[in-house]
């Protein structure tokens, strides 16, 4: 073995690549090591204002659920979208210096940082009796919804195996307890939060559906694709329209399915995270969608999803990071770029999207409760989404409809407002 390669600091990693913006940077560094919140920070979070944590489908890094910020907005409107992370694991800092969020790295002050102010239809209930925010979440110009928060694939018996990065039945179990959660949200609930939603004009650019798998069904998903189809039904009865802004992140289906789910609602683009690129790897990660998929079907489908959505319009997530977790993955970074950029090429070709999010290890999670992962280095993530972000520009395709102001959690498609 040689000796460990030494990783450039965030000063060193900003002057190697001077045209990779600087807040974009932050935020990618931020991800990477989590952050943490001074009391006098935590003092500044006013409940009636912010945005609290506690909705999102997975959990934090430190295993908490609330009374904290859901996250944080850079000076250029860059979404961190970082969870609080314990202090002995060196992450960013938010300290309130004169009346200011600042971010500091090791009680350096890096930048200025900003809660997220909540919705004014956040705290208000359905008929029913549900809590609004736990129907419809905010991020912060997306509407973002769970349908079923249960992903099958974590059942013993025949559901193959959670992935091993997730942690969301884990997070479900905590959300139940604590903050009156649904497992599945009514689809009446959805339409009235919808149309609290939407009076506060301007604030949304886009709705997203996003859910656990569940294989059941006449055929295998039937059970989710006809949910999907219900809601999105509910929700396109509030537009004039016969399409509506909205992605739906789902299993990666057969092509009737997904057809009979773009012919019957207003749904406009489509997400099918592979999560982690290369077919050993997927096995080992990603054991249900393994099972019951598979690496060479699942890239098929996104494919196959172009002709129904169209070009620009479909795209796979990575959690990008996890391809480097031990056992299983590649052994270097080099080896790293190479699979993912590959791998991105080839969907590309076929009008697919890839985007990623940085590996965030969670306690609730396989590899994240083992606590001996090392997550990748700056520079990593930095030559990932300049990757990316090129193969896009070379095969002519847009990511406006998964980019800062939709989603906020791929530094990739963050840089498409300034790499174009
Ligand atoms: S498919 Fe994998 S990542 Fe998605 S919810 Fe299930 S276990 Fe988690």
């Amino acid at each position: 073995m040689g000796a460990k390669k030494k990783l450039l600091s965030f000063e060193e990693v900003a002057a190697k690549y001077p045209n990779f913006p600087r807040l974009l940077l932050l935020k990618i560094d931020m991800h990477r090591r989590g952050v943490a919140y001074s009391d006098r920070a935590l003092s500044a979070f006013d409940p009636s204002v912010h945005q609290g944590g506690g909705t999102h489908i997975f959990g934090t890094r430190d295993g908490k659920l609330t009374s904290r910020p859901e996250a944080l907005t850079l000076r250029d409107g860059t979404s961190v979208i970082a969870t609080p992370t314990p202090f002995d694991q060196n992450p960013y800092v938010v300290d309130l210096i004169d009346d200011r969020l600042i971010a500091h790295d090791q009680n350096e002050p890096i930048d200025e940082v900003f809660f997220w102010e909540k919705p004014d239809y956040y705290d208000k209930r359905t008929s029913s009796g549900a809590i609004m925010q736990n129907v419809v979440s905010a991020r912060p110009q997306r509407l973002y919804i769970v349908p079923n928060r249960y992903c099958h694939f974590w059942t013993q018996d025949d559901g193959g195996g959670g992935c091993k990065f997730c942690d969301i039945v884990n997070n479900l179990k905590t959300q139940r307890e604590e903050i009156e959660m649904p497992t599945r949200i009514r689809i009446k609930d959805v339409g009235e939060t919808i149309d609290e939603a939407l009076k506060e004009k301007g604030r949304f650019t886009a709705i997203a559906l996003t859910s656990g798998s569940d294989f059941h069904g006449e055929k295998p998903f039937d059970k989710e694709v006809d949910f999907y189809i219900e809601i999105l039904q509910a929700i396109g009865e509030r537009f004039d329209t016969e399409r509506f802004p909205s992605q739906l992140i789902c299993t990666a289906l057969p092509k009737e399915q997904i057809k009979r789910i773009y012919d019957n609602t207003g749904v406009t683009s489509l997400t099918y995270n592979i999560e982690v690129f290369g077919e050993s790897i997927f096995n080992e990660i990603c054991p249900g969608k393994a099972k019951w998929i598979g690496y060479k079907e699942w890239k098929k489908r996104l494919c196959d999803a172009v002709e129904v959505f169209g070009a620009s319009r479909v795209n796979t997530g990575i959690v990008s990071g996890v391809e480097l977790a031990r056992p299983f993955g590649v052994k270097s970074e080099e080896e790293g770029l190479e699979l993912i950029l590959g791998e991105a090429e080839d969907l590309a070709k076929n009008g697919v999207s890839s985007v990623n999010m940085v590996w965030q290890p969670r306690p609730g999670s396989f590899l994240g409760a083992s606590h001996n992962q090392t997550i990748g280095s700056l520079e990593y993530y930095v030559r990932l989404a300049i990757g990316l972000q090129e193969i896009r520009l070379k095969h002519n395709l847009s990511i406006d409809f998964d980019d800062y102001r939709r989603c906020g959690n791929h530094p990739d498609s963050d840089l498409a407002r300034v790499f174009q």
